[in-house]
């Protein structure tokens, strides 16, 4: 009795020690670009089934301040979460004096990791631009579309197709990228992830449409592909998914704009953890680069599923964003913190090193 009491007690030590030291392998970075804590609130408040956010147990927050503003936008947001770094408002991954710093997906790239991005506005635009693309400014989007070059992203799929085909320059990308082994493919229900390969897959000549207006479940389907597409590697894969648009109906002032975008994301949210659950190997985080809007809720029924929503400004305010973690890794992510520590606790999950 006494033997088989200290054997179970070995064992119940070696696998604790074992859960206490495990890895993530994937990471799975959910951005809602403009996503406070009143636009989360207020889709919980119009929509019959519980968000899969309310699912996360580990949740923290982060201040958005860039190096140069109070108010950041969405080009020193992205780069403090994909590099690290605080640098001046609409820059791309790179600092404040301009030097380029290396993102969170190349350094996935150097560790032989599968790297994805998927958005619901043009690849080139600023969030997603910021973990592949280095510029003073989130605008050259003739550059920023070039820098996909520079890398050897596996995946990415989303709008901007206009930047890589019909450009000032006169080169055609989507030539280069052919000649890079890429695959290009128009519209996410034709990409096959079940094939091998390297995929570009462009979902609108700029910018999807609205979830409202006819975009369909392309961005949780989106999400669901790029995972199959990228899980496939052994080694582990970094995916990067924004919901875009939630950001544009902060700065139309628009509360239904906002909720059907978050909603959808939401959507997504649940794909990336049905995998983390399955996969058990797979931190994920779901955070946003700033809040849009100032928004705040002045009446409402939880009966009814009507709120009455007031915006402050129609353009990013100040307040701090929440973060969302799940899977191995995950622990770290609560508690308040910087922007830039997004980035050290996914380099220190991974293992990685600068
Ligand atoms: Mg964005
Ligand atoms: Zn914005």
């Amino acid at each position: 009795m006494k033997k088989l009491t200290i054997y179970l007690l070995i064992t119940a030590l070696i696998f604790a020690s074992c859960k206490e030291s495990k890895k993530p392998k994937n990471v799975i970075l959910l951005i809602g670009d403009g996503m406070g804590v009143t636009q989360i609130y207020a889709a919980m408040s119009v929509t019959d089934k519980p968000l899969s956010l309310e699912r996360f147990k580990i949740i923290g927050f982060h201040k958005t301040y860039s190096a140069n503003n109070y108010i950041t936008d969405s080009g020193a947001g992205g780069t403090a979460l994909s590099t690290g770094h605080k640098t001046n408002n609409g820059h791309i991954a790179t600092d404040s004096l301009g030097n380029t710093i290396k993102t969170i997906l190349e350094y996935a790239e150097d560790y032989q990791l599968s790297t994805g991005l998927v958005s619901t506005s043009a690849i080139t635009h600023a969030t997603p631009a910021s973990f592949i693309a280095h510029d003073t400014s989130r605008y050259n989007y003739e550059n920023i579309a070039r820098d996909f070059l520079d890398v050897d992203i596996d995946l990415f799929i989303g709008g901007g197709k206009k930047h890589f085909m019909k450009r000032e320059d006169k080169l055609n990308l989507i030539d280069s990228l052919k000649k890079k082994h890429y695959r290009i493919i128009d519209g996410i229900e034709n990409f096959n992830s079940e094939s091998e390969g390297r995929f570009a897959v462009f979902t609108a000549y700029e910018h999807d449409p609205e979830y409202r207006k006819g975009r369909g479940n392309m961005l949780p389907l989106s999400t669901q592909k790029a995972i199959q597409s990228l899980s496939k590697n052994k080694k582990g894969f970094f995916l990067m998914v924004e919901g875009s648009q939630i950001d544009w109906g902060g700065h139309d002032n628009d509360i239904e704009y906002v909720t059907t975008e978050l909603i959808d994301f939401d959507n997504a949210i649940a794909e990336a953890i049905a995998f983390a659950k399955k996969d058990g190997e797979t931190l994920v985080i779901v955070t946003a680069d700033h809040e849009t809007g100032g928004l705040t809720l002045t009446d409402g029924n939880v009966q009814n599923k009507k709120i009455e929503a007031k915006f402050s400004t129609d353009d990013h305010s100040a307040v701090m964003v929440p973060v969302f973690a799940y899977g191995p890794g995950a622990e770290s992510f609560t508690g308040i913190y910087q922007n830039t520590d997004i980035f050290f606790k996914i380099m220190d999950a991974l293992g990685f090193e600068q």
